[in-house]
């Protein structure tokens, strides 16, 4: 499926190094023959790629704010000029010689970071790289102080998949999914915070790459109630097709595509960041394990519901692949405290479901159908404190001769208000219907 974007990126980086200027120290062994910019909202990736693995050693300057990289017996033959324009970190990279076999690269910044570099080795199409991450410290305090409160917003963490230099599965006539995921994941979002008592955060916004342990974290960040991230699926043959929802599971996928999958996703990881690996160390897996025995139990069952309830809203819409919801061990659902789920909008590599994809009429439709579900389920389930929560309590069933502004009229809260608790199109109600009544 990769094979056309690792062509093209090869073809890319090619041309590039063609036409790139030359600061070179005269006997330097080893290269930086490509530098690649990543900017997201609140940090921004560099990546150096490299001819071989390479000895570095770096600094803070402050006043301007500056991260000085010192590179041993290695030269600079890449482009630097007009790589930081898109970033809101990084204003600048330049390159100096520092000495006859050294090379210094200086990169200026528009406000305090903290730096995480790392040495990658080569994995198809890439070879030796280094990773330079600047973190904005001060946009995440800022996430940080979003602090529980009464009547509060329950919040839908929503993931985009794939993005930056990780196209996600790349259909027949070219459409990549990490562009597809990120369109319905707007819609989706549009429509959570157009409903009061829901708040929408998107893991990424643009197209950069982020890691599924930096995916997570953002939800957990953002204490977010349930996490839905939004791919499509692909095969490597055209006729699979239709849409499915994937709920954490702590066992190994329960069925064949499952196991499929999470090798597929596994690869994605290595090709966007394989730094996950090195940061993940043993100690961490040991504490997710704590925290999966712990709390595992009730992310899954609500996680499942959810699930369920857009497997509901979908069959409306599209094809189900699968009817009821399968369980997969993906990095993206493995995080224990926050019910998180996965929805395969349809198959990318079937030529139909393709051209579906990437019409803004079917992606409004997946936008809606996943919303509604989750809108109803939380109405039906609010955790406590929240606005939800406030509508759940009271409740009225409907007698004989009873009209909705009657009922309104009783509880002295509007027509709308109960319409928008209970969800309901028209104002007909039935005899023996229970309505949820909301306190005004
Ligand atoms: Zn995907």
């Amino acid at each position: 499926m990769w094979l056309n974007s690792i062509i093209r990126i090869i073809l890319i980086n090619s041309l590039l190094a063609i036409t790139i200027g030359f600061s070179m120290p005269a006997f330097a062994a080893k290269n930086v023959k490509n530098v690649r910019v990543w900017p997201s909202p609140d940090s921004t990736r560099v990546v150096l790629d490299l001819t071989q693995s390479i000895e570095y050693s770096y600094f803070m300057l402050s006043n301007p704010e500056r991260l000085v990289l010192d590179i041993k017996n290695t030269s600079i033959n890449a482009e630097l000029s007009n790589l930081a324009q898109s970033s809101d970190i990084l204003k600048n990279i330049r390159s100096s010689t520092k000495n006859k076999s050294d090379s210094r690269l200086v990169f200026d910044l528009t406000s305090k970071i903290e730096p995480i570099i790392f040495a990658l080795k080569p994995t198809a199409p890439y070879g030796n790289r280094l990773v330079i991450d600047l973190v904005d410290t001060e946009a995440k305090v800022a996430e940080n102080q979003k602090k529980m409160e009464s009547d509060r917003d329950i919040i839908i963490a929503i993931d985009a998949g794939h993005g930056g230099e990780d196209p996600g599965s790349i259909g027949g006539k070219g459409n990549y999914e990490k562009r597809i995921t990120l369109a319905i994941s707007k819609k989706l979002e549009a429509l959570i915070n157009k409903q009061p008592g829901l708040t929408a955060v998107m893991t990424r916004t643009g197209d950069y790459y982020i890691s599924v342990h930096g995916r997570t974290e953002k939800a957990r960040n953002a204490n977010a109630d349930l996490l839905i991230s939004i791919h499509a699926d692909a095969y490597h043959t055209p006729h699979p097709s239709g849409a499915g929802v994937w709920t954490l599971s702590p066992r190994r996928a329960n069925s064949e595509i499952g196991k499929w999958l999470e090798k597929k996703e596994k690869h994605s990881e290595l090709l966007g960041g394989a730094g996950d690996a090195i940061k993940n160390t043993t100690t961490e897996k040991y504490l997710v394990r704590t925290l999966l025995d712990m709390s595992m139990d009730h992310s899954m069952s609500q996680g499942y519901l959810v699930a369920k309830e857009i497997l509901g809203e979908l069959k409306d819409i599209t094809k189900l692949h699968k009817r009821s919801p399968q369980s997969a061990s993906f990095g993206v659902l493995k995080s224990p405290d926050i019910p998180s789920i996965l929805v395969e909008t349809g198959f990318i590599s079937n030529p139909k479901e393709e051209k579906l994809l990437i019409n803004n009429w079917f992606q409004n439709k997946m936008a809606n159908s996943i919303f509604t579900a989750v809108n109803s389920y939380f109405k039906r389930n609010p955790p406590d404190g929240s606005y939800f929560a406030k509508f759940k309590d009271v409740k009225h069933k409907v007698k004989r001769g009873e009209s909705l502004s009657l009922v309104a009229q009783n509880y002295n809260v509007t027509v709308s208000k109960i319409k928008e608790a209970n969800n309901l199109r028209s104002n007909n109600i039935k005899i023996g219907q229970v309505l949820s009544i909301p306190q005004s």
